[in-house]
């Protein structure tokens, strides 16, 4: 995103750069193979404050713009799209509550989300619950008088569930109102199973939630009850679809680089793979999408700075345009390697088996056409 930055905008893409080749890089691939993130790397940014980018800062957070935002996830997603997870969910779970959390709950959990003492998940799939949210099934029954819910039901799908002490958990009353609410990771009557072997992400430290008779207080509720899926959720789901947009992009640029590195040192017929036309389109084609994604997550991001009523679109085609982006280019990244490509020694391999998530999560490709292809022919529609 740098033709339109800002000076501070760039001082931060450097710093950001510097701290994900330092932290990140180095460990990523290790990170992968473990199906785990060392917690070292989380701490490094926790204790840079990265936690609560934009946060507000009376409750402990940077308060960064979110272009500033969308650099960090480029920098980090660049070279681990797990680790970018861990700042996705939290700042999902931190924008909501910033926006529709009581002054108690605020002041309660702000502070520790944005310095990473505890760390949060989104906690919205459900074994018979993605796209379609209609189908939301964790049930909420009022108890005690009205002071406290017993939630029982099941959460599938959850990055950061084996590592997060808090969630922020969307269901349903019996009368069929969404209501969501935080729910501490010690809670009897909550178990927490991991998730592993997945194809991607594999360090994002996946898991289910089972929820058997758990009794939450009513002042976890976030929201009013029956807003759960049209406020809060979208207010997470926003700053989720900036988060992985922006990290797509970090990946495509990975490929980029990656690939422009390799093609240009392999020998092929005493010439460099760079030379060869073939190889030249691969990389020329993903070239031409990083430049695009670069404009795409920039104005999204912006847009989102702006509070203007296009941030919605903007960032669907953003989240939509770039996690394709990479996917295509994680592809030709991995056919530019060749075997070398297929193999742990290069980062691409990784990229490739990680990108295909990012088509996946914050809505899936066919439900952002599905919005995007209302929304762009309704307006064109002749009355
Ligand atoms: C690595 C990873 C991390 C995740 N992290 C989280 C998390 O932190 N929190 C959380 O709550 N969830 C998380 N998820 C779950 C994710 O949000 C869901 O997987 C996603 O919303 C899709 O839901 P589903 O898997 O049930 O697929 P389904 O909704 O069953 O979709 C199946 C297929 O049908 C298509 N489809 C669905 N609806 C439509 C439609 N209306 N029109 C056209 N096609 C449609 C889909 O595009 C897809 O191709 C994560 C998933 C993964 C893989």
């Amino acid at each position: 995103m740098a033709p339109l930055l800002t000076d501070r905008q760039r001082e931060r893409r450097e710093a950001f750069a510097a701290l994900a080749a330092r932290v990140v890089a180095p460990a990523a691939a290790a990170w992968d193979r473990d199906q785990r993130i060392a917690d070292e790397a989380i701490a490094a940014l926790a204790d840079a404050g990265l936690l609560g980018c934009v946060l507000p800062r009376e409750l402990g957070g940077l308060g960064e713009d979110v272009v500033t935002f969308g650099l960090l996830n480029e920098a980090l997603g660049r070279h681990s799209s797990a680790f970018t997870g861990v700042l996705t969910v939290q700042t999902m779970v931190g924008s909501a509550l910033a926006k529709w959390g009581t002054d108690a709950q605020r002041r309660a959990w702000l502070p520790k989300l944005a310095r990473g003492e505890t760390i949060a998940a989104f906690a919205l799939t459900e074994p018979g619950c993605g796209s379609d949210l209609g189908a939301l099934a964790l049930r909420f029954v009022p108890d005690r008088g009205g002071d406290a819910y017993v939630v029982t039901g099941r959460k599938k799908w959850i990055t950061c569930a084996q590592r997060a002490g808090v969630f922020l958990a969307f269901g349903r009353l019996d009368d069929g109102r969404p209501i969501a609410a935080l729910v501490p990771r010690d809670t009897p009557g909550l178990a927490v199973e991991p998730i592993v072997d997945l194809m991607g992400f594999r360090a994002a430290g996946l898991g289910q939630l089972v929820f058997d008779g758990a009794v939450v207080p009513a002042t976890n509720v976030v929201g009013k009850p029956g807003f759960a899926l049209t406020h809060v959720a979208p207010v997470g789901l926003q700053y989720g679809r900036i988060s992985t947009a922006c990290s797509a992009l970090g990946l495509l640029r990975g490929c980029v680089e990656e690939s422009g590195a390799w093609a240009s040192a392999r020998p092929i017929g005493g010439r460099p793979a760079a030379d060869l036309g073939m190889v030249r389109t691969l990389v020329a084609r993903m070239g031409a999408d990083l430049a695009a994604a670069s404009f795409l997550c920039h104005d999204a991001c912006r847009a989102e700075d702006e509070r203007v009523p296009e941030a919605f679109e903007k960032v669907l085609t953003a989240k939509y345009f770039v996690s394709r982006a990479a996917v295509r280019a994680a592809s030709d990244a991995v056919q530019v390697h060749g075997a070398i490509g297929c193999s742990a020694e290069s980062p691409v391999s990784r990229f490739y088996r990680d990108a295909k998530i990012l088509e996946i999560i914050e809505g899936t490709t066919q439900v952002h056409e599905e919005l995007l292809g209302r929304m762009i022919a309704g307006r064109y529609a002749r009355h």
